[in-house]
């Protein structure tokens, strides 16, 4: 038995829900005034296409938020690092938040200054840490104690001294997946709230080291304002007893994290939900303060999509199959947490009968799904697209399988820009050697 199903396909809307920059126009999906059928054509699949219209305008909700405010937007690179993406961000006016020596010279690669950089993550190696002082970056969010002793050091033997911030752990659970929650107890991240008055003192107490600011980022896919407010409500309580013990904070940084519209998830406008920050924020006299924010996902999430084949149609005892050109190893986020990503037809209309599939790769893991249980009118030949493909996947892309990275396009208007071609087995092979 199969599970086909005669039922008529279903034509999409014109438009997607969530995806204002995506549209069904003259028999095909679009991005912006591009036809994706015909960059699927030329290039190939799997392919990832951003629009930068998207991503200008997901930036400019942000903007919108600060307006009139000493703001800083650091873009968190890691959700999509791709230079061209970069570029955009840079040319925006954005700081970068980085997380590896490699994000630094792609930010810098790409046109981005050194000063609007901020540099998080837990495990930063003293070679980063020089790396990162002699470009001249703008602050250090320091994870730990131990961490402030290392970049103490490296500074003084630099004759320099390093901006740093301190990210703390404010203990909200901000409802989300587990591996994308930061910000309570048992995550690696950050230090303690209760810890972090007298590791502040410690920080001004070393010589290497310029206390500038306070930084927190509580998680992920966000889609709730409450675990925001309760955050800053905590990070203020700090800011309050740290500068009455007379160490002056320059900065708050607030993180990222807001979510984006995968599956009717309904998160909070960028400006919206600032209103809200920056009135608390007043509320309790900290108007003056600069602000800093770290937002990835909320920035290029909605801006991407994945083309892909469908190469094989699978009839199963229990389920069908759909068996695509793209795998987890550029769409890692099922594979990881479960994700939910959109699929539709690039050329919606087909003749074929609608039925229930499992959408998924070549790669040979059971865990190689994209779409569980998605109703499609599909033939082999066809092109989907992966909707919200923009944060998370390329960045997250392997080689798993010896499978080459995917091409990549930036459109702008009417006009499609390569911005990475399609790895090859020799790009893969480039650093080994046989013995
Ligand atoms: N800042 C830090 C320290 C992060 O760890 C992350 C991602 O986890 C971000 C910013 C960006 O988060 P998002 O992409 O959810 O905005």
């Amino acid at each position: 038995m199969n599970h086909f199903s005669t039922q008529a396909p279903q034509v999409e809307a014109a438009t997607l829900p969530g995806q204002p920059f995506v549209a069904y126009r003259e028999g095909s999906l679009h991005l912006e005034k591009v036809a994706l059928s015909a960059l699927a054509q030329q290039h190939g699949t799997p392919l990832f296409v951003y629009s930068k219209a998207a991503m200008l305008s997901a930036l400019a909700a942000y903007q919108r938020g600060f307006a009139g405010r000493d703001a800083q937007i650091c873009y968190a690179m890691k959700a999509n690092s791709s230079l061209g993406v970069l570029q955009v961000f840079a040319q925006a006016g954005c700081g970068f938040d980085i997380v590896s020596g490699g994000e630094l010279e792609r930010v810098l690669a790409a046109g981005g200054k050194a000063e609007k950089i901020i540099f998080s993550g837990v495990g930063k190696t003293r070679a980063e840490m020089r790396q990162a002082l002699a470009a001249g970056i703008g602050c250090f969010n320091v994870e730990s104690e131990a961490e402030l002793d290392v970049l103490s050091d490296i500074a003084l033997a630099m004759a320099l001294q390093a901006p740093v911030s301190i990210r703390v752990n404010p203990n909200v659970d901000p409802k989300t997946h587990p591996y994308i929650s930061t910000g309570l107890k048992g995550n690696k991240f950050g230090v303690a709230h209760e810890d972090a008055l007298r590791i502040y003192r410690h920080a001004a107490s070393l010589k290497g080291l310029q206390v500038v600011g306070i930084d927190c980022h509580i998680g992920s896919q966000i889609t709730e304002t409450t675990p925001y407010l309760d955050a800053m409500d905590r990070v203020l309580d700090l800011v309050a007893s740290i500068e009455a013990a007379g160490i002056a904070l320059a900065h708050i940084d607030f993180g990222g994290g807001l979510g984006i519209n995968y599956n009717n998830d309904t998160p909070p406008e960028a400006d919206a939900l600032w209103r809200q920050l920056l009135a608390k924020l007043d509320a309790r006299g900290h108007s003056g303060k600069k602000l800093m924010i770290e937002p990835g996902r909320s920035l290029v999430g909605n801006a991407g999509v994945c083309l892909t084949e469908v190469l094989y149609l699978k009839p199963g005892e229990q389920k069908n199959f759909c068996i695509i050109d793209a795998a987890m190893n550029d769409l890692p986020r099922p594979a990881m947490y479960q994700a939910f990503h959109a699929i539709v037809p690039v050329v919606p209309g087909s003749q074929a009968p609608a039925a229930s599939y499992d959408v998924v790769g070549p790669v040979c893991e059971s865990g190689d799904w994209i779409g569980r249980d998605r109703q499609l009118a599909v033939s082999a030949g066809d092109v989907l697209a992966v909707l919200s493909a923009g944060a998370y996947c390329m960045s997250m892309a392997s080689n798993y399988n010896t499978r080459g990275r995917a091409a990549e396009v930036l459109v702008d208007g009417g006009q499609a820009h390569l911005i990475r071609r399609r790895e090859s087995a020799a790009d893969q092979m480039r650093h080994e050697q046989l013995v």
